[in-house]
């Protein structure tokens, strides 16, 4: 089974961990280089990218990540983790810094006050059987992409889902949810890179 790591710095790890389990890869948290260095792909998940960009540094883990990632290593992030794979931040905190990986300028906290958190019925390119629910935590839109970025899904004329080659993101998170059906997909993506 593909071995998978979740970036364990920030955000809702435990969550990550037991929807990989669920889809069927061996799952463990990612802190240093050389937990990076055993994993055949990585999770970023949800949590706020302003902090886990600042632990990334501290922990030393920014160049190794680009490097990975740049590398071909398949990476999926959700919510921060998007925010984590975008390589441009339209609304960047001062000092933000991403891995990037993806073509996309992202807006960070996209839906508004209004908005803040909600659910939506998302039809995911890719994922079998019929919409997941998407949860919507102060969560980023794609603002633009670039022309090698497929658009997996939409919501309320927004992008919300995209890959590019090794790189799989969400602006909502399949992690909260029973629904384990993008974590297959990705982990069908680490096997097949295998
Ligand atoms: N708003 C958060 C950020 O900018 C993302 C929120 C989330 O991951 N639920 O990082």
């Amino acid at each position: 089974e593909p071995v998978i790591g979740v970036l364990a710095l920030q955000g809702d790890v435990r969550e990550h961990l037991t929807a990989l389990a669920a889809a069927g890869a061996a799952a463990g948290p990612v802190r240093r280089p050389a937990e990076l260095a055993e994993v055949d792909g990585l999770v970023i998940p949800g949590g706020e990218s302003t902090t886990m960009s600042k632990l990334a540094h501290l922990f030393g883990m920014m160049e190794p990540l680009r490097e990975r990632v740049a590398a071909g290593m398949p990476v999926y992030g959700s919510c921060a983790g998007l925010i984590m794979l975008a390589d441009k931040i339209l609304d960047p905190r001062s000092g933000q810094e991403t891995v990037g990986g993806i073509d996309m300028i992202v807006r960070r906290n996209a839906f508004g006050r209004q908005n803040e958190s909600f659910e939506a019925a998302v039809e995911v390119t890719g994922v079998e059987g019929g919409p997941v629910e998407g949860v919507f935590i102060r969560a980023p839109w794609v603002e633009s992409t670039g022309a090698g970025v497929e658009i997996l899904a939409e919501h309320g004329g927004h992008v919300v889902a995209v890959r590019q080659r090794n790189a799989l993101a969400t602006s909502f998170h399949p992690e909260l949810t029973g629904d384990h059906r993008v974590h297959r997909l990705f982990t069908d993506m680490v096997r097949d890179a295998r």
